[in-house]
């Protein structure tokens, strides 16, 4: 046949939109999506024909235009499907990494759950006060809460928080100097950099100390009439070791009273439970860091809290009313579904006993080894009897499965030097591509996330809940066979 000539067998979009197997795609999907996938796959066999026509094997006894048909419905039913379902989806955890910025950070509770599907659907008092019919604030629903976990006067929420600092900053400081030790202008992922906050404020660092010492003199010396604010912020996911001095917050706090300059501590992943009574880390709980004195202080929802993405503001009632009439707060106010989400993650903290059981980020953190020793051994079993039922024996023996010891990490920028001790699924595979394995659990559904080291496929047990144990048996089986049979 005539390289040129086979193009005419190439069938329209019109005549592939009219194929029965097509008009089953039909059925399930969006026309407009289906018809976007039929030029692309037209478009695609177009270019597979011009560029590697040699390379395509068609058998002998099929016609070639009942080979390009099915070549084209084949590329239309994967493409439909791949645009028919969410984007956004499901994803396992695999990575030991507790609170994955990439991943969503923190799964929320189940009442959390329940609460954004109760306010979701339905109609809301979220600014209207029930008791009087007047027009509400929808702050006050977890104002109250929020002081009486943190011991604070008052507080306000806003989208993340880095807009609480930015917010803050331009609240308090705006055409004024703030003082800022040179050991803390973080910068946390997301281009969010101490000083460029500052700037877009309004607000002017001055930067006092060195890299590893800052002492309450740097401060004091810095301070002047354009002084408005001490500002501390938390090095969250850094640590600066060796001969160092921290200014503590206690002191800083004394300094401001002194020159009557408000102070504020961004605590970037603030917790509400002392995990170092677990063994864990060695952070300053936001009880702690308000009873030290600060003036304002600032957290995330959805770091070690456990909560939605969200920027919780605390401190002296004075500074949170002069906050809250900022019109930022306006452009950064939260929505219902964090609202929600957060009141009922706090409420959960009411119950310190229970709390470290029904917030799943708390609840990884301080799982019991044996517990990750058992799911180990689950996911460790599954995974072995399903290889064993699915390759024969010469298959099975590029196999190797086996549980090691490691390490998971808290992640989200917080307790950057905690490893916890943990338990991990190896899977060693001769002869086949890791990273390919690895690309093709993630294009699942529900996408699955491991770890590559070491020639290994790692599999952290922490953060893997028991109703995916057979959904990552069942799909490392089935990628493995078909990377076999290719
Ligand atoms: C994480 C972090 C932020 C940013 O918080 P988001 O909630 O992610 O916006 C700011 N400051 C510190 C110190 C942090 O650790």
């Amino acid at each position: 046949m005539e390289h040129k000539n086979i193009f005419r067998f190439l069938p329209s979009v019109d005549k592939v939109l009219l194929m029965p197997e097509v008009d089953k795609i039909l059925q399930r999907y969006p026309r407009n999506i289906v018809v976007d996938s039929v030029r692309e796959a037209l478009d695609e066999l177009r270019d597979t024909l011009k560029n590697k026509l040699e390379v395509i094997n068609k058998s002998e006894d099929v016609s070639y235009e009942e080979w390009l048909k099915q070549l084209a419905i084949d590329l239309v039913k994967r493409k439909t499907q791949k645009k028919g379902e969410a984007n956004f989806r499901k994803v396992i955890n695999g990575t030991g990494v507790v609170l994955h910025t990439n991943l969503g950070r923190a799964p929320l509770s189940q009442k959390a759950q329940e609460a954004i599907n109760d306010i979701a659907c339905n109609y809301s008092n979220l600014e209207l006060d029930l008791s009087t019919g007047e027009r509400g604030s929808r702050y006050e629903h977890i104002t109250e809460l929020l002081v009486k976990l943190t011991g604070a006067e008052s507080a306000l929420v806003v989208n993340n928080n880095a807009g609480a600092v930015l917010l803050a900053l331009a609240a308090l400081a705006r055409n004024r100097e703030v003082i800022v030790s040179r050991g803390q202008l973080v910068e946390i992922g997301g281009s969010f950099r101490v000083p460029e906050v500052m700037e877009q404020s309004g607000a002017t660092l001055i930067e006092v100390g060195a890299t590893n010492k800052t002492h309450p003199q740097d401060y004091e010396r810095a301070i002047t009439e354009e002084t408005g604010l001490l500002l501390k912020v938390h090095t969250s996911n850094y640590r600066v070791v060796g001969f160092t001095r921290e200014t503590s917050s206690e002191e800083l706090v004394s300094i401001g009273g002194k020159y009557g300059v408000p102070v504020m501590e961004d605590l970037g992943s603030g917790f509400l439970v002392n995990l170092r009574d677990y063994g864990i880390g060695d952070e300053p709980t936001v009880q702690e860091c308000v009873s030290s004195g600060m003036d304002i202080v600032t957290f995330s929802g959805d770091k070690l809290l456990g909560g939605p993405q969200a920027g919780i503001i605390i401190g002296k009632k004075v500074y949170v009313d002069k906050i809250k009439k900022h019109p930022l707060t306006r452009a950064l106010r939260v929505d219902k579904l964090t609202l929600a989400a957060l009141e009922a993650t706090l409420r959960e903290y009411l119950e310190p006993e229970m709390v470290l059981a029904s917030v799943p980020t708390l609840k990884m953190l301080r799982i019991p080894f044996e517990e990750l020793e058992q799911k180990a051994e689950y996911l460790f079993s599954e995974i072995n009897t399903k290889m064993d039922t699915h390759f024969n024996e010469g298959e099975r023996k590029y196999i190797k499965v086996e549980i090691i010891d490691g390490f998971s990490q808290v992640g989200g920028g917080a307790l950057p030097t905690t490893n916890l001790k943990t338990k991990l699924v190896a899977i060693c595979l001769e002869n086949l591509s890791l990273n390919d394995i690895a690309a093709k659990l993630r294009s699942r559904r529900p996408a699955i996330l491991v770890r590559i080291n070491d020639n290994k496929i790692l599999i952290d047990v922490r953060t893997i809940l028991d109703n995916e144990i057979i959904i990552i048996a069942s799909s490392l089986t089935e990628i493995i066979s078909e990377s076999f049979t290719k």
